[in-house]
């Protein structure tokens, strides 16, 4: 009764949510979105300035609240500003406050220390806005689809991009990556997803993506995406042909904008195979078991160190590439957050203790294995995949500790 609660609790909570949108500016919109962006960039700059020289000449640390004081009568001086609204001016002051914070930071951590560097045009990337109505109004389309854009010394805009669950728009940030223009609205929203039925212990691969163990016993598996690898022969010439054009040239720049957009599109792709596949998972669980995650030690211990130096390093590092290209952590982030949202039990598996590589999921005795051995061949007369053995501990693992049973091999969670 009071784990119904807790998950219809969980099911009502309001969530911050970034909704990306894609701008569609007209010529005369652009040409405004650039002359923004420029504004922006001379602020960002001009106060990075004006920190500097305070502290040169008068050993005066200045603060956000001292640049925002100055802003009112910067704007009222220079008609540059004029078309900067007052909120995301402040924004912009800000961000240069936390490229300050983050520098105190590092130099207090002893690290070697970026002091914050002048912005070109090109380094440049966007802005934002505080309120929604203050600069920026935002009308959805039609369910949820696309919509409109309104923003203030620009125009209404039409933008293309879904929220998956609308909620009350809080902020704005817009920015440009590759020659595009885009749209990042935060939302609070009160997401609502239904739960499946079963109980799934998780295993990422290299070779396969996931395997997927059930209660019943039976497995089910995603294939890898290998994204990275058919946008490689496509990046390569790219990058090729990049490298013929002359610095600074336009050509250069649009080549470079090429290469820029490839990446994007993977990345985007990359996006929407986790979260169809991550959708999928949580559409039909009520329980989900993971490992918790070690891609990080995967990925550094192939070269190893002098003491210890790495064995099949470029065979391994091959082998890491696609792991971290098939970006299990974020995979696991997105499969938190909806579950929650889905008040679906989500048990991480601690695997330093349960080890589900290594363990046999019918007698739980430790059978140790290289990467190489993809079968699992146990004394106690089991003999199934390698990833198949691993989801199926992790799965009995997180039903014994939430108190639920195994419907079969009961055996397995004796010990
Ligand atoms: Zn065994």
């Amino acid at each position: 009764m009071r784990m119904a609660q807790h998950r219809d609790r969980l099911n009502a909570m309001v969530v911050s949510r970034k909704v990306a949108y894609r701008l569609y500016p007209s010529r005369s919109q652009g040409v405004a979105l650039l002359s923004m962006l420029g504004a922006h960039q001379r602020l960002y700059n001009a106060a990075l300035e004006q920190r500097i020289a305070a502290w040169r000449l008068r050993r005066y640390g200045m603060s956000y609240a001292n640049q925002c004081r100055e802003l009112t009568e910067l704007r009222a001086a220079d008609e540059l500003y004029q078309n900067v609204n007052a909120q995301s001016a402040q924004v912009t002051l800000k961000r240069l406050d936390w490229a300050f914070k983050a520098f105190f930071q590092r130099c207090k951590r002893g690290e070697m220390a970026g002091f914050p560097r002048f912005r070109s045009f090109e380094r440049f990337s966007g802005w934002g806005y505080k309120t929604h109505g203050d600069g920026f109004r935002f009308v959805p389309g039609d369910g949820n689809m696309h919509g409109r854009l309104r923003l203030s010394g620009v125009g209404v805009i039409p933008v293309r991009g879904r929220a998956r669950t609308l909620g009350e728009v809080a902020t704005c940030e817009i920015g440009r990556k590759a020659g595009r223009w885009y749209a990042w609205l935060t939302m609070q929203c009160e997401p609502k997803r239904t739960r499946g039925t079963k109980a799934v212990g998780l295993d990422w691969g290299v070779q396969t993506f996931l395997t997927i163990a059930h209660e019943d016993g039976s497995f089910a598996e995603v294939a890898n995406p290998r994204l990275v690898r058919r946008a490689k022969a496509e990046l390569e010439a790219a990058q090729q042909n990049l490298g013929r054009k002359q610095r600074g040239s336009k050509n250069r720049y649009k080549a470079k904008n090429i290469v820029a957009a490839i990446h994007h599109k993977t990345a985007n792709r990359r996006a929407d195979f986790l979260h169809k596949e991550s959708a999928k998972l949580i559409a039909r669980a009520n329980l989900i078991a993971a490992e918790t995650l070690t891609v990080k030690n995967m990925t550094a211990s192939a070269r190893g160190n002098l003491e210890n130096p790495g064995r099949n390093v470029a065979q391994k590092a091959g082998l890491n590439r696609e792991i971290l290209a098939t970006a299990p952590s974020a995979f696991l982030a997105m499969l938190r957050y909806k579950a929650a949202e889905a008040g679906i039990e989500y048990v991480e598996v601690p695997s330093r203790t349960v080890k589900p590589s290594q363990r046999c999921s019918a007698c739980w005795d430790v059978r140790k294995k290289t990467l190489a051995q993809r079968r699992h061949v146990c004394s106690c007369g089991l003999a199934l995949g390698r990833d198949e053995n691993a989801a199926r501990v992790t799965l009995f693992w997180a039903l014994a500790r939430t108190g639920r049973e195994p419907t079969w091999c009961l055996a397995s969670i004796a010990s």
